[in-house]
């Protein structure tokens, strides 16, 4: 006699589709970048929605993005902390 298992199937093998395989787990960070140089960019001050690159000229609307997660994030910042001259 078979036991019943107290385990139940997850949906994703009874429907044969496996969920989407991701490296990164836990808290996303989310940055921007400038889609120009790669540098950070930041809020240009008076004008909603407009970021400015923190080095070269660039402006716009659409900065790169990226998501890191938390382990991701702290090098992100350390690189940060060393560019500090
Ligand atoms: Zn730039």
């Amino acid at each position: 006699m078979a036991k019943k298992s107290k385990i139940q199937t997850p949906d994703w093998i009874l429907k044969g589709v496996e969920p989407p395989k991701t490296k990164k787990k836990g808290k996303l960070f989310k940055i921007r970048k400038c889609p120009k140089c790669g540098k950070d960019v930041e809020v240009s001050i008076g004008e909603v929605g407009v970021w400015k690159c923190t080095s070269c000229k660039w402006k716009g609307r659409t900065p790169k993005e990226e998501e890191l997660d938390e382990e991701e994030f702290m090098k992100y910042l350390d690189s940060k902390g060393e560019e500090v001259a």
